[in-house]
């Protein structure tokens, strides 16, 4: 089988460079062994939260003081004042609709009852300008009788700091008895799924209007639109005051509504999707990748004339550490990482981890190394690459897409 474009790992990354290539007529297919971290999604992406330690108001500033090795830098901060624009643009292509701006973050409630710093939010979720005010004086956190995924009280508690007057109230539904029996069924999206059946809307709206009479707003966990994304819209509509959705625990129903809706783009496009299929060796010869061998496809050969690795960090296994030995599983790629295990970690659980900025080594075209010589046709992208410590930072997404949509237009060069 022959592509244009072979894309291994279909995450955030894989399936955006895959949309971008697709869109310019590439024949494409993105090859994933798995589920990615879009299932864990936030309902935010991050560009840059925080940078050297310091709380970043301005990302396209803060970027300028990071490190010669970071993802953004490596980019180049011209390159990125361009794909941040074309970022948002791209994912409302595939149904995606996102608020915010580059050069200003704003803030978001988690479900921890605090304010964070993020750059697109998904239209579900509430944007707010400060990190230490609630917009409204009486809030009221509402959650279904037997749901253990949303956490009322710490967000009843954040709020409580920001001087609102806060109560929590559970409720219970017919529709909902039967997952409600077995608490590993009671999770997000089966309540979702409920709810995208067009059936229990009605009486749940009438529910929340009763329950929060008195108060300004109602906050909600964000189970709503799994397959049918008007649901959290049409909630919005007939609840007669402010409604500000919270992520809950994952899966995260925003998160698999991204996901099938970017796969669904990259497919129309023509793309061809292998779902569950793991990549296990390349053929190179001559620094260039022949052909790459999946455990689905056995001896028939994925041929392509260039490929990109998207295979995520260490969570999506692109990067493994065994007990001493870091490696890229795939290709035995370099890594940029201390070969010294002792290095990998920082005793002090809270503080910036080493091992979180490891990853594939390339070089300044993201080509990736194989003891220190390019391969020339093989290209990487996402959070596997090193660099960065993206959780520290909160720029996890922002890299994963800058860097896809970067890739794909050396590509298309
Ligand atoms: C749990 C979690 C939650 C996160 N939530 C957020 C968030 O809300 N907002 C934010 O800004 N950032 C978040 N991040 C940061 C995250 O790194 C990025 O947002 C981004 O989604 C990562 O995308 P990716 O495509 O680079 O990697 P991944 O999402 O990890 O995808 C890699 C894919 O490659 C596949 N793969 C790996 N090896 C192979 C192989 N050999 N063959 C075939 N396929 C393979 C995997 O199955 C997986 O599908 C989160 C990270 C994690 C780990």
């Amino acid at each position: 089988m022959k592509f244009d474009n072979i894309i291994i790992g279909g995450g955030l990354s894989g399936l955006t460079c895959g949309i971008k290539l697709a869109e310019q007529g590439r024949k494409c297919a993105i090859i994933s062994s798995g589920q990615s971290a879009i299932h864990f999604f936030s309902g935010s992406y991050d560009l840059l939260g925080k940078a050297n330690g310091k709380e970043v108001k301005n990302p396209l500033d803060g970027m300028k003081t990071l490190a010669k090795n970071h993802p953004y830098q490596r980019v180049g901060l011209e390159n990125v004042a361009r794909l941040v624009e074309e970022a948002p643009q791209l994912l409302k292509r595939a149904g995606l609709n996102f608020s915010g701006k580059a050069n200003q973050n704003h803030f978001v409630l988690t479900p921890m009852g605090i304010m964070k710093p993020t750059w697109l939010t998904i239209e579900d979720f509430t944007c707010f300008d400060h990190k230490d005010s609630f917009p409204w004086e009486k809030a009221v956190i509402l959650n279904f009788s037997g749901f253990l995924d949303f956490h009322t009280l710490f967000i009843k508690d954040g709020l409580t700091k920001f001087d609102i007057d806060a109560q929590v109230k559970n409720f219970a539904m017919k529709e909902f008895e039967a997952i409600r029996r077995n608490p590993s069924e009671m999770r997000s999206t089966n309540i979702a799924k409920v709810f995208d059946q067009g059936k229990a809307l009605e009486e749940f709206v009438q529910k929340v209007n009763e329950l929060s009479q008195g108060f300004d707003v109602v906050i909600l966990p964000a189970v709503f639109g799994l397959f049918n994304k008007e649901v959290a819209s049409e909630l919005k509509l007939k609840i007669n005051k402010s409604v500000v959705l919270v992520p809950a625990i994952p899966p995260s129903v925003p998160g698999i509504r991204s996901q099938i809706l970017l796969r669904k783009r990259f497919e129309e496009l023509g793309g061809t999707y292998f779902l569950g299929d793991n990549v296990e060796e390349g053929c190179i010869e001559n620094q260039k990748l022949v052909s790459i061998q999946t455990n689905n496809h056995g001896d028939i050969k994925l041929k392509a004339d260039q490929f990109i690795l998207a295979s995520g960090s260490f969570y999506s296994k692109g990067v493994v550490a065994a007990r001493d030995k870091l490696y890229e599983p795939i290709f035995g790629l370099d890594i940029d990482g201390d070969v010294d295990s002792s290095k990998w970690l920082d005793e002090k659980f809270f503080e910036d981890q080493p091992y979180m900025h490891y990853g594939v080594k390339t070089d300044n075209k993201f080509r990736a190394l194989l003891k220190g010589q390019p391969i020339e046709n093989l290209y990487v992208a996402g959070s596997v690459l090193g660099g960065a410590n993206a959780l520290k930072e909160g720029s996890g997404a922002g890299i994963s897409l800058l860097t896809s949509l970067h890739v794909a237009g050396q590509l298309l060069k």
